[in-house]
């Protein structure tokens, strides 16, 4: 069931152009102490459950016969930081990408972004991809929101299941390109830091069918 999950969601980041697989990873934890990741540059289009890798949160694969992704210690951090998250989808898309290239904070300048995400999408300080300084960097960054960007690199969304994870990625890079195109038009109104903050609230704790 969560290897299934795990397969459509990743399936679903490359039908939406968030990746160009194999790049981008998602995992999704599975118990207090472990998840499930996907592998390192397998092809999404190939992958099967078998191929997913399961990992501590003292950082030991637990399960698996390939080598997980290569950034399994920037899902474990966050694991190990945010006991609420419970998935986390990293992708490379070209919107939210070019905020991370200039490396410019996305503010929060509309509504679903401001709801899902909590605040701005902060960019970590650049670390190489793959490494624990990256892990750390990004979890710094993210603090308690939804989303991180990793400088000259791509973005990261969690969420408190699969389905908010993939919400935070897909709001972000809207966003992304929602704040770029209104600078042709005279450029973004930013929201007050309180009216995020009551958003992001709603968003918790009354949105939706409850
Ligand atoms: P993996 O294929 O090892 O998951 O790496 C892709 C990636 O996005 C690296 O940052
Ligand atoms: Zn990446």
């Amino acid at each position: 069931m969560s290897r299934e999950e795990l397969l459509a969601a990743a399936r679903e980041v490359v039908l939406e152009g968030l990746v160009v697989s194999p790049w981008g990873n998602l995992s999704l934890r599975i118990s207090d102490d472990s998840f499930l990741i996907t592998p390192s540059g397998v092809d999404y289009k190939t992958m099967d459950s078998e191929d997913l890798v399961e990992i501590g949160l003292d950082g030991n694969i637990k399960q698996g016969k390939l080598k997980p992704s290569s950034e399994y210690q920037l899902h474990l951090e966050i694991y190990k930081a945010r006991r609420d998250i419970r998935a986390i989808v990293h992708t490379h898309s070209p919107y939210a990408s070019a905020f991370a290239v200039a490396r410019k904070r996305l503010p929060a300048v509309i509504e679903d972004l401001a709801q899902i995400v909590g605040g701005d999408v902060e960019v970590a300080k650049y670390a190489l991809p793959g490494t624990g300084v990256l892990a750390r960097n990004a979890v710094l960054a993210l603090g308690n929101k939804f989303a991180v960007l990793l400088a000259n690199h791509g973005v990261v969304g969690v969420g408190r299941n699969m389905e908010e994870a993939l919400r935070v990625v897909r709001v972000v890079e809207k966003g992304a390109k929602v704040f770029l195109l209104s600078t042709i038009i005279g450029g973004p109104v930013l929201l007050e830091p309180e009216e995020i903050q009551v958003m992001h609230d709603f968003y918790l704790n009354k949105y939706g069918q409850r």
